[in-house]
């Protein structure tokens, strides 16, 4: 496993403060008051190049691995802005660079590495099937050269800001498959073209600026040569991306945490009630502590999933683990800095309740914490399926 330490990537945390500075909270605070979409924010991480740092140099990124993206991420949450604008133009591309064709990798990955191409939208998600990916009810049936495809999804962020679009897909029907997972393909949407032939996007009004939205195709026509991989394997293709979201996100938990609790010591020292600092309550200050030593606990799962990534060992359950004790760890922090900060915690200038909204979706999102403790029991404790 990849050595951790608290200077790991020192260069890239400090450029990417550089450019976080540029957006202070008073950016944050009046794009969340608009439901408004960062781009000068995703424009100049863009340039920067992090947001190509999975992408190998063969394709114009800087093929860092996961490790490096996380501490990425983690500095943009850490400084009290947001990634989610952005964190997917970073990893949906691994289900291209895994498993597409090179004709598909010469053709995609370069214009995603420069940031000519967006290609930051995800659809999974649906409305009746949920949790339940098997029973995802959007189909893609071949006609010809085309697939059609025909369906709905639910929560597909930033379908609005990206020129392509990774879909999954049914192409053939769960009963007619021996195994639930098989049947199940993917397809790169082009969203430019789609938009004129069938797909219509209905933004999603949400307790956070997040984008999202719902997807609906109307007898979309794609080129079959937009399938990535073979047909019916897509499922699997799937999974090691999902693996990188979850670590990726993770990390961002743990930015969040880190901001979090920064804000509240500080404030904890510097404010005086009944003439001390109210930092001198143990009722004040264990509630810190505690969440400072969740958050380095659910850090050090972070690195250690990365690492498993970055030399391709199986990593299901530390990326599974990692999200889910992070994205505790930051609703954790949270709560105790808004506790903390008493009736300033409500006041938008403080950014505290934003960020607490904001961060309280990686309990539900990208997978929901009973999904990952029932993957624990049935998996690794080797309980029987309860579901
Ligand atoms: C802001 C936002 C952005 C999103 N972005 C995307 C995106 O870009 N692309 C995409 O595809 N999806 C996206 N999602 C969807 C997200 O991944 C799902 O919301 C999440 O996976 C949970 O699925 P669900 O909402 O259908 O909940 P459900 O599956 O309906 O679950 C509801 C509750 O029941 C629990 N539950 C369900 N089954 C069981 C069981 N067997 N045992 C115990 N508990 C159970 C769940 O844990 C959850 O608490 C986004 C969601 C949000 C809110």
């Amino acid at each position: 496993m990849t050595e951790y330490t608290e200077d790991y990537f020192t260069d890239i945390r400090e450029g990417v403060r550089n450019i976080c500075e540029q957006f202070p909270n008073t950016y944050w605070q009046k794009l969340d008051s608009k439901r408004a979409y960062p781009s000068e924010f995703v424009k100049a991480l863009t340039d920067s190049g992090y947001l190509a740092v999975l992408i190998p140099e063969e394709f114009g990124g800087s093929g860092l691995g996961l490790a490096a993206a996380t501490a990425i991420l983690e500095e943009i949450h850490k400084s009290g802005g947001n990634a989610a604008a952005c964190h997917a133009q970073m990893y949906t591309m691994g289900t291209i660079l895994r498993h597409g064709s090179t004709k598909q990798k010469s053709k995609y990955l370069p214009k995603i590495a420069s940031g000519e191409l967006r290609l930051q939208a995800f659809g999974v998600t649906e409305p009746t099937s949920g949790s339940d990916t098997t029973r995802i009810l959007t189909k893609a049936i071949r006609e010809g050269d085309n697939y059609i495809i025909n369906g709905q999804k639910i929560w597909t962020s930033r379908s609005e800001y990206s020129d392509l679009m990774l879909l999954l897909a049914r192409t053939s029907p769960r009963e007619e498959v021996t195994k639930r997972h098989n049947g199940i393909s993917v397809f790169l949407i082009d969203l430019r073209d789609a938009i004129e032939g069938g797909l219509t996007i209905q933004p999603i009004p949400t307790m956070i600026n997040h984008a999202t939205t719902e997807v609906f195709f109307d007898d979309l026509r794609v080129p079959a040569e937009n399938l990535v991989g073979t047909e019916g394997e897509g499922f699997r293709y799937i999974l090691d991306g999902m693996n990188a979201e979850r670590i990726l996100i993770a990390a961002e938990c743990v930015g969040d945490a880190r901001w979090f609790i920064e804000k509240a010591s500080s404030y904890a020292r510097d404010r005086v009630v009944f003439g001390r600092p109210i930092g001198q309550n143990q009722g004040i200050q264990f509630p810190i502590a505690r969440a400072y030593a969740a958050t380095e606990a659910a850090d050090l799962l972070v690195a250690k999933a990365a690492a498993l990534f970055d030399s391709n060992k199986p990593c299901g359950a530390e990326a599974n683990m990692a999200k889910m004790l992070a994205s505790e760890a930051s609703g954790q922090a949270a709560d105790m800095c808004m506790q903390t900060h008493g009736g300033f915690g409500f006041a938008e200038e403080f950014d505290i309740e934003r960020k607490f909204r904001e961060t309280r979706l990686y309990q539900v999102a990208p997978i929901s914490t009973n999904l990952i403790l029932s993957y624990i029991a049935e998996h690794i404790l080797d309980l029987p399926r309860s579901y």
